[in-house]
């Protein structure tokens, strides 16, 4: 009895570890090493929108002709495999004056690897990007937002801070169904600093892309001005 008993305690003291564990890795505003922002804390009304994954080169184009049509300037992390397969897009971003991140080379999630694989998705993707003639800053995200120690640790000791985001509207059910009810639920849920997450580079992504256009104009009716992540971090102290 005594033994089934320590036996119990220990699963469930391997489950509480598992779930801690699991939270960690998932969280937007704490990690173990080095800064992480979801949003800045700033009395300005900016925002910086957002786009993860790609680039590709069937749905850059659009997506770039509606940011200029609006003059907006936004922040791409791009995926190093990606940024090599599609150089006319990623191309294209770096001439347009974008802003351009890290978002690891294969897109794997990067909690348990090791040192080694954490700094070789991370170093050939800044290379992939630079080979585009982007010379800005390089922040990182990291796929689906996963992170534990070793990542954490190479960005600390690189003095590159993890980019999470606050405003996420592919993740909201209603949202996620129509471009209409995304755009709103961004302008029920932006606020000043706030940092939009979006996905617009593939073929599934269609209501985030009509999205777009609603989620600029709205948010510009409300004020907000659209700036990078570097820009939205220097305001940060202010
Ligand atoms: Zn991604």
């Amino acid at each position: 009895m005594r033994r089934l008993n320590v036996v119990v305690v220990v699963i469930l003291l391997v489950i509480a570890v598992l779930c801690g564990v699991l939270q960690l890795s998932n969280a937007r505003t704490f990690q173990v090493f080095g800064d992480i922002v979801a949003r800045v804390d700033t009395d300005r009304a900016v925002v910086a929108l957002t786009f993860d994954d790609g680039p590709t080169d069937n749905h850059t184009k659009p997506v770039l002709e509606i940011l200029k049509s609006h003059d907006v300037k936004a922040t791409f992390f791009l995926t190093g495999r990606e940024t090599s397969r599609n150089p006319t897009g990623a191309k294209a971003i770096a001439e347009a004056g974008h802003e351009i991140g890290n978002h690891s080379w294969s897109h794997n999630r990067m909690i348990f690897v090791s040192p080694t694989t954490v700094r070789e998705e991370i170093e050939s993707t800044d290379a992939a990007i630079r080979n585009t003639g982007y010379r800005g800053a390089l922040y990182f995200r990291p796929p689906y937002g996963k992170k534990l120690f070793s990542l954490p640790w190479y960005l600390a000791q690189h003095d590159r801070t993890t980019i999470m985001w606050d405003v996420e509207p592919e993740a909201d059910a209603v949202a996620a169904a129509d471009p209409k009810a995304m755009a709103e639920y961004v302008l029920d849920n932006a606020s000043n600093g706030s940092i939009i997450i979006m996905h617009v580079m593939y073929d599934s992504r269609e209501i985030s892309r009509q999205a777009l256009p609603s989620i600029i104009q709205g948010l510009r009716a409300r004020g907000f001005e659209f700036v990078s992540v570097s820009e939205l971090l220097a305001l940060q102290h202010r």
